[in-house]
């Protein structure tokens, strides 16, 4: 279980995220979805701790942190979230002078500490399990933008964090290759991985997301099945936004 509560985020005086509460449970997915500047990539970086929080208190399983606005984390606070989740970015963030499987390993051997050859076979299995084995070798600069984030995606899993966080994976890439990453998702969504997820991709959110979560104005505006949020939503501006993605 992934819970958040009166989440909230200041940049100075901006008042960026206020009072967000949501749980998610182990096994499902959440589509964040919600206009340019609500606050969603900025929610997905206090989950993982790109940002802190000036508020409110996170759980990720076992780990439990509550935040203030003077009060920093410890390093062991930090650790400890940052080891539960995987980030994935819109723009991939590869290791540019690393091929593709040492991109799935830099994390296990540098912040695990595992022993190189233990890494190396987690690394595989994972390229693997996003189709990507035939290109362990090749460098990122080499790959199509849905071949480098089936990497990221790898990479993200590899230290089997308990939540999987997507900022807008598929925005950056033409259809096809939007597809081929969908797919991939689809099937470890299928596999119980707990995703949460940004996107304004709604072939993705109704895909693969049982629950939507409209993020407007850095409050939650609007929750439910994604089937309800997306064909018959509570609130006019919900409508009229979700049909800009249409
Ligand atoms: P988009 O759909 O365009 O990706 P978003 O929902 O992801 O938008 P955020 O990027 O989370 O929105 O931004 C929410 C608000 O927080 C915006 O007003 C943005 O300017 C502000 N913001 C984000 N990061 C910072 C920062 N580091 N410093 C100051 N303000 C920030
Ligand atoms: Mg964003």
């Amino acid at each position: 279980m992934i819970a958040l509560s009166n989440i909230t985020k200041r940049f100075g005086d901006n008042t960026v995220l206020s009072d967000v509460s949501l749980s998610m449970p182990e096994g499902s997915v959440t589509a964040l979805i919600g206009p340019s500047g609500g606050g969603k990539s900025t929610l997905l970086r206090c989950i993982n701790l790109l940002e802190t929080p000036s508020g409110g208190t996170l759980r990720i399983g076992e780990a439990s942190v509550t935040f203030s606005e003077r009060g920093r984390l410890s390093r062991a606070e930090t650790q400890m979230i940052r080891q539960q989740t995987g980030m994935v970015f819109q723009n991939f963030q590869l290791f540019p002078h690393r091929t593709a499987i040492e991109n799935v390993m830099e994390g296990l051997i540098t912040v695990l500490r595992w022993p190189r050859e233990k890494a190396r076979a987690r690394a595989v299995a994972l390229l693997e399990k996003v189709g990507m084995a035939h290109k362990a070798d090749a460098w990122p600069a080499t790959l199509s933008g849905g071949q480098q984030q089936r990497i990221a995606i790898a990479r993200a899993l590899a230290p089997s964090p308990r939540v999987l966080l997507c900022d807008e994976p598929t925005s950056a890439l033409d259809p096809e290759l939007a597809a081929e990453v969908v797919d991939v998702l689809a099937q470890l969504a299928r596999e119980g991985t707990t995703m949460v997820m940004a996107t304004h991709d709604l072939r993705l959110a109704s895909q693969i997301a049982q629950t939507v979560i409209v993020l407007d104005g850095g409050q939650v505006v609007e929750t439910g099945p994604a089937r309800q949020v997306f064909d018959a939503p509570e609130r006019e501006r919900t409508a009229r936004f979700i049909a800009t993605l249409k």
